[in-house]
């Protein structure tokens, strides 16, 4: 194995999703739906699918296809309230997974340091440490009279200001920032925004923006664009998912906005690791966006009815896991909820590697004894910080109404 990989051999979701299917467990692991996505998505998919005569089985433009690259110029050109360059302001890669490596890759060398918020998205770290940064991380804190109500939410979650200050210095390149954030589905205000915003201007540093979450929100909580603050376009690469967006996570396409100088970067790891992205896959992803552009302010389109589709499952889920003695974290977005069980659990009862952390232990518990999947909170955290997330495990529930029906049997019975 080469070195930049040594010690990253490890990871959440080849284990635990591996697991899940070999104790045929209900799945409320891996975030993806287990239903169809919308019905439009799926006409414009399969006439995609028949236009043989279009050459959609043939490579198409390296950075982007054309008709793609031009349609999200198009949507996003509102919502940065600038004109976007398709051709030059955007990059489409194979998820939002490269797209994040592109960025990463792109801008840090060895020794540069990289600011990461925890818990985040677990593929961070790697990415940062296989180019060679170093990861400083500070934890969002839960204020301390959340910890006893039996409900809390992850606004609850907050960053402090001075110890965020501490983390950026000279060497300080990067920070990464996730909103609405996974795991935690937290939602960062415009006020924690201008406060990252104006440390990254008085320290030169780049903020990537992984934004894949963006659509789902809830109780009127709203998405903000941290490149969208004054002064940040030319510091911010912006991070979105097709399959996020369309709730179609086969789709594995991202694309990552930002300005010319930042999207060259991006462009040279781009045309040297996968050099272009499925052509049938971006013209699908062209159409539904062109078709969304009709009705952006209209309550049928997708981006506005999402979170309509999610916050039911959300509220009754909440109900579920508190009346089965967790203490669930109510997200303000993401279709992902927190819950600590600490006092649900004793110890004991599920000893497998001593190593283990106590979320570890308790997962793989529910999996093979209970057939039920979670993902362990403290995978989102930086090794010294484990400790943070260990009483906590992620659900999705983003769900078919019959799957969060056995989840609830399953967790009715547990206690
Ligand atoms: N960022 C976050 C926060 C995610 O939750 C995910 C998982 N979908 C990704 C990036 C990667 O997305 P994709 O499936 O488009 O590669
Ligand atoms: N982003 C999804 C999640 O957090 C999927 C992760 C993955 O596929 N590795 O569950």
């Amino acid at each position: 194995l080469s070195k930049r990989y040594i010690g990253l051999e490890h990871n959440v979701w080849t284990e635990f999703t591996t697991l899940a299917v070999q104790h045929n467990a209900v799945n409320l692991g891996q975030g993806f739906i287990d239903y169809e996505p919308p019905q439009y998505f799926l006409d414009i998919y399969d006439e995609t699918v028949k236009e043989h005569n279009k050459f959609l089985h043939q490579y198409t433009r390296g950075f982007g296809h054309r008709r793609l690259v031009e349609a999200i110029s198009n949507v996003y050109s509102l919502y940065f309230n600038r004109k976007i360059d398709p051709f030059k302001e955007i990059l489409i890669a194979g998820g939002a997974y490269p797209s994040l490596f592109n960025a990463i890759h792109s801008i840090i060398n060895p020794g540069d340091e990289v600011i990461l918020i925890e818990p985040f998205f677990d593929c961070y770290e790697p990415m940062v440490r296989s180019a060679g940064g170093i990861v400083r991380c500070i934890p969002l804190r839960p204020k301390p009279e959340s910890l006893k109500q039996d409900i809390s939410s992850s606004s609850d979650w907050i960053l402090d200001k001075n110890e965020l200050e501490l983390m950026f210095n000279s060497n300080t390149r990067l920070i990464i920032l996730n909103t609405p954030n996974n795991p935690l589905g937290k939602v960062f205000t415009r006020e924690e925004l201008e406060h990252i915003a104006s440390l990254c201007q008085k320290y030169n540093v780049i903020c990537i923006s992984d934004e894949v979450y963006e659509w789902i929100t809830y109780d009127n909580k709203k998405h903000i664009r941290i490149g969208t603050l004054p002064n940040m376009w030319q510091r911010t690469l912006t991070i979105g998912s097709a399959g996020k967006t369309f709730s179609a996570t086969g789709l594995k396409l991202g694309w990552t906005i930002g300005p010319e100088n930042l999207i060259r970067l991006n462009q040279i790891v781009h045309q040297h690791t996968v050099y272009l992205c499925p052509t049938l896959s971006q013209e699908v992803v062209a159409r539904c966006f062109e078709y969304e552009l009709k009705r952006l302010n209209s309550s049928e389109c997708y981006f506005n009815s999402v979170s309509k589709e999610f916050i039911e499952k959300r509220n009754q889920f909440a109900q579920v896991l508190k009346e089965c003695g967790m203490k669930p974290i109510v997200p303000d977005g993401s279709y992902f909820m927190l819950a600590d069980f600490s006092s649900f659990v004793n110890d004991e009862q599920f000893q497998s590697d001593e190593n283990d952390k106590k979320d570890f232990k308790f997962i793989r518990y529910l999996i093979k004894e209970k057939q039920l999947a979670a993902i362990p909170v403290s995978a989102f955290y930086t090794k010294n910080h484990q400790y943070l997330g260990e009483n906590y495990i992620r659900f999705c529930f983003a769900k078919h109404p019959e799957t969060l029906d056995k989840a609830t049997n399953i967790l009715r019975k547990l206690k």
